[in-house]
């Protein structure tokens, strides 16, 4: 390929920058035998393997703020001791409770929060993954920390007794989601395979037992798999390689290589017990979807050729005469997409194409399954063509050749992930790496995929279902799919399915239009549409660029049809647009459109098709459903609505917090009741109403120029008019906080865990204030961390954050807790407030100045990519801040804050009585016997609608 090509002499930079790394053109080969980085990546990059066996991916970026690094174990559930199931992730989290050289439970926390870092790590099934951020300064001595985890972890006896009831608490906040139940379902009914084991462990599996002791176990576990042979290490920081490889040395050589076997899973499947199944799920949420899931052998080491994903790609696509085109167009399903994971299960992988479906779909799922099978032999039969070949490798490679940098945290993370995945030299790009077409592997695949594989799953609230699932909430039933619906599938479609063609809007140009520029331009000003542009400061060489569209209306705000309108609108407009929004995906764009005071519509990525996108994407922008069609659009929306009650309650609760702050929120059962009376009528004039009363804002942001943007506005004039009715920009108003008004929200939900969120706002508004409760949430927050949950295990997720309702800010602590009620919790939360009021007297001005430093370089911190340089300017935009400086002026602000400001900022808010509050208190189905906390002053509601009775919003 051409393109490929003009790619070598672009990468010379990073030749010399590092030997270790090759330019991307040698990707014909299928293993590259040095690292291969994208051309727009100027960090040196080096690979090694140290002497005890960890390889290491060093990245050596100068102007990176912070370094990272990442390690992962090549062991997860799989290898969990039956007598204990969730042993890899309760390890996980006992690694962080003190090592021989760091005793302290607590200090690893505490140095990270002080030196401005996060950490984290996860368990799967075959890996364990650490990670650490940390300010470039204190690198050596976070890794000489983290390092020690893998060296002389203390697993103490009184921890390993604790630290079960914050598994526990994981488990309980995730036993409710629908998609751990479906997934432990899934590995259950794979017969004696160790998938089958039990992720999160609870209190039922992690103790100690007649034959098995949990500290016993957990040391053996430690001791078994923790060997260097099986780790891999990512780094990232400031330093030169050389100094980065004598650190990686220095703290991870002295990590013990007990030169284990690779902890690997051969136990085979036995089809004939569990292939051609079809499984009936309830789930808790009101979804109505059909999975059909392929088990396919482990294919990993095929990355370079892809056979999954062209596999997928065909399957998914959206064009005339795919099964997610005739399907939609018969009204029998919402959305159709497939994927593939191919260790999803260990030694075996999935191909999965997931459906939704509309009510009509529900009663016509054999013809949708049918029609999976039947473009599956189109596929075997005609579509194992080098042209989609090709077209994937054109969009993968154009990704690639301006792929973007992340946060050092999730970098090193997935590359200490990949590296166990794939060889060495492929840590950075096995997604984007496309060798060449080999029709052998996709015939490979595509012979699997079969019946005798597969198991078709049935969910939504009205299967039938004869078994509960032990460790979720969920039931099922499982049944054999008959030999005459399979035989029915080689029959030929009742529809017209055909292959995909070519897509249209791949880039063909990368030109670039403008310089850098510090300023945002207001190019444009029309009675009715506006438009603003500013090209990037640090990305000029990205040919990529951001358009907001902004349809700003008041009456989505105050008006409830309008408002469920708006939503069902864009639900609708998706359907519809579906096939244009996937063929933007491949060729290396977004088109999304969402409602929110208006409706937005926004084009992102490559910028040499944007503008034929946006008139795709003009053509037909109101929508005109037949009944059937704004019905099924209905059903979504009320199970969307009436489903958020169904979400874990810390999510819930900040959900009612959130309300509470702004006007126009609207109580459930007000939107499934506006949604009820929606007609073809009225659903017409909303959308005559909104698309006449707007007044229309552009922000490009990126690779434009003035031209650009005035095409776009003419477009814009020429589809909504020059003239605007609705003569000011609005925006939904704020909750004017007063002294002594205390909202309360207590409510019933229909999970099982407590939640509260719990709120003190500053009387005064303003910057100053807003940079305080930054700093003093950072101190905060680590103290309710260690005792709420490390001392006292009252929950996994809890904590402090601090938050802004408009000019004011706020501070609040939040948790959600298996084990106390809410008037119990809030009196826990009470009287830690004035525990953490001693902490803060004693707060030396050595540790404020870390603090605050550290809040400080978290702020200042350089955008690590054209989206993240935007967001400033965007939400300056919407919130019609038209100097663009908010930012700016909270970063001054912080720059003076002082210890005896965030001393007094905790006295005029948690400790004021008269401090206005927000508290919002819901209470699972586990506690309805427990009181609610009712609070001095409190104007007590338990809805939004009578929210508003009670207070103002401007
Ligand atoms: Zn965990």
């Amino acid at each position: 390929m051409k393109k490929l090509l003009a790619l070598g002499a672009i990468s010379l930079g990073i030749l010399t920058a590092c030997s270790s790394t090759t330019p991307s053109n040698s990707s014909s080969q299928l293993i590259a035998d040095n690292l291969i980085v994208s051309p727009n990546d100027d960090r040196a990059y080096k690979i090694l393997t140290l002497d005890n066996g960890i390889d290491v991916v060093l990245v050596s970026d100068p102007s990176a703020e912070k370094s990272a690094a990442a390690l992962s174990v090549g062991v997860g559930l799989l290898h969990d001791p039956m007598t204990q199931q969730g042993m890899a992730h309760y390890l996980e989290h006992m690694l962080f409770l003190g090592t021989e050289k760091y005793p302290d439970p607590e200090e690893y926390a505490a140095f990270v929060q002080k030196n401005g870092g996060s950490h984290n790590a996860y368990t799967w099934l075959d890996v364990t993954n650490y990670m650490v951020k940390i300010n470039n300064d204190a690198f050596d001595e976070a890794l000489d920390r983290f390092s020690d985890f893998f060296k002389s972890a203390k697993l103490y006896p009184e921890y390993t007794e604790k630290e079960k009831n914050a598994v526990n608490a994981e488990w309980s906040m995730r036993r409710e989601m629908d998609f751990f139940g479906q997934f432990k379902l899934a590995r259950g009914l794979l017969g004696e395979h160790p998938a089958n084991r039990f992720l999160i462990g609870n209190l039922e599996t992690l103790g100690d037992k007649e034959n098995s002791n949990l500290h016993e176990e957990t040391v053996a576990f430690y001791n078994k798999y923790y060997s260097s042979n099986i780790m891999k290490l990512a780094m990232v920081s400031n330093m030169p390689l050389a100094e980065m490889e004598q650190k990686a040395r220095a703290h991870f050589s002295g990590i013990e290589n007990k030169q284990i076997p690779e902890p690997v899973v051969t136990t085979k499947l036995d089809f004939d017990q569990i292939g051609s199944k079809r499984i009936h799920y309830r789930p808790n949420k009101d979804v109505k979807s059909l999975n059909v899931e392929f088990i396919i052998e482990n294919n990993m080491s095929d990355f370079a050729v892809k056979p999954n994903y062209f596999v997928s790609y065909l399957l998914s696509n959206e064009m005339q005469g795919s099964p997610a085109q005739v399907l939609k167009d018969k009204g029998l399903i919402a959305s159709l997409s497939a994927s593939a994971s191919a260790n999803h299960y260990g030694n075996y992988g999935v191909l999965n194409v997931e459906i939704e479906l509309t009510d009509q779909g529900m009663e016509q799922r054999e013809v949708i399954v049918a029609t999976v099978m039947q473009y599956i032999n189109l596929i075997k039969e005609q579509g194992v063509d080098s042209k989609y070949f090709e077209e994937i490798k054109t969009s993968l490679d154009n990704q690639f050749r301006f792929l973007e940098k992340r946060d050092e945290f999730s970098y090193v993370s997935t590359l200490a992930a990949n590296m166990q995945d794939y060889p060495l030299t492929h840590a950075v790009n096995a997604n984007y790496h496309f060798a060449k077409f080999d029709r052998q592997a996709v015939k490979q695949v595509l012979d699997q995929l079969t019946p005798q594989s597969m198991r078709v799953w049935y969910i939504s609230k009205n299967e039938p279902v004869d078994s509960k699932l032990h460790f979720y909430d969920g039931e099922y039933k499982v049944e054999s799919i008959s030999e005459s619906e399979v035989a029915s599938w080689s029959k030929p479609s009742e529809f017209a399915l055909s292959l995909p063609s070519v897509n249209r809007l791949l880039p063909e140009s990368f030109d670039l239009k403008t310089a850098a520029t510090n300023n945002v331009e207001h190019v444009y000003e029309g009675n009715r549409v506006q438009a603003w542009l500013k090209s990037s400061e640090r990305f000029a060489e990205q040919p990529k660029g951001n358009i907001e569209i902004f349809l700003n209306s008041e009456l989505p705000i105050n008006n409830i049809a309008a408002r469920v309108s708006a939503s069902i609108w864009v639900d609708l407009y998706e359907i519809e647009k579906a096939k244009l929004i996937t063929e933007a995906q491949v060729a290396g764009m977004g088109l999304n459109l969402r409602n929110s005071n208006g409706l937005v519509l926004s084009l992102s990525g490559f910028t040499d098709k944007q503008l034929k996108l946006l008139d795709e994407a003009l053509k037909g922008f109101t929508v005109t459903p037949t009944q059937k069609q704004l019905d099924q659009a209905i059903d979504r929306y009320i199970r969307a609505v009436k489903n958020k009650g169904k979400q874990i309650p810390y999510y819930q609760a900040f959900d009612a917090y959130r309300q509470l702050t702004r006007e126009g929120s609207f109580d459930a059962e007000e939107l499934i009741d506006a949604a009820k009376g929606i007609t073809i009528d009225s659903f017409k004039q909303a959308q005559l109403d909104l698309f006449k009363n707007n007044l229309v804002r552009v922000f490009g942001y990126g690779n434009y120029n003035k031209a650009d943007i005035e095409k776009v506005v003419s477009r814009l004039e020429h589809s909504f008019g020059k003239q605007a009715d609705q003569d000011q920009y609005v925006r939904a108003g704020f909750w004017q906080p007063k002294l002594n008004e205390h909202v309360v929200l207590q409510k019933d939900v229909d999970v099982a865990d407590v939640a509260i969120v719990d709120v003190s706002v500053h009387p005064v508004k303003g910057y100053a204030q807003k940079a305080t409760a930054l700093i003093l949430k950072n101190h905060l927050r680590q103290k309710a961390f260690n005792t709420l949950r490390t001392e006292e295990q009252l929950a996994y997720a809890v904590g402090a954050f601090s938050t802004s309702i408009d000019e004011y800010s706020a501070i609040g602590l939040f948790i959600q807790t298996p084990v106390k009620g809410p008037q119990e919790m809030q009196s826990r939360f009470d009287a830690f407030k004035l525990e953490y009021a001693e902490e803060l007297n004693q707060l030396t001005e050595e540790e404020f100045a870390q603090i605050k430093a550290s809040t400080l370089a978290n702020l200042k911190e350089e955008p690590k990519n054209l989206a993240d340089e935007a967001e400033p300017y965007f939400a300056d935009w919407y919130k019609d801040e038209l100097s663009f400086d908010s930012h700016e002026r909270l970063v001054q602000a912080a720059e003076k804050v002082t210890k005896d400001d965030i001393k007094r900022y905790f006295e005029k808010t948690i400790m004021n009585e008269s401090a206005p509050r927000l508290n919002v208190q819901l209470r699972g189905s586990k506690f309805k016997e427990h009181a609610f906390a009712d609070l001095p002053n409190q104007t007590k509601i338990s809805s939004m609608k009578e929210l508003y009775k009670k207070v103002k919003y401007k």
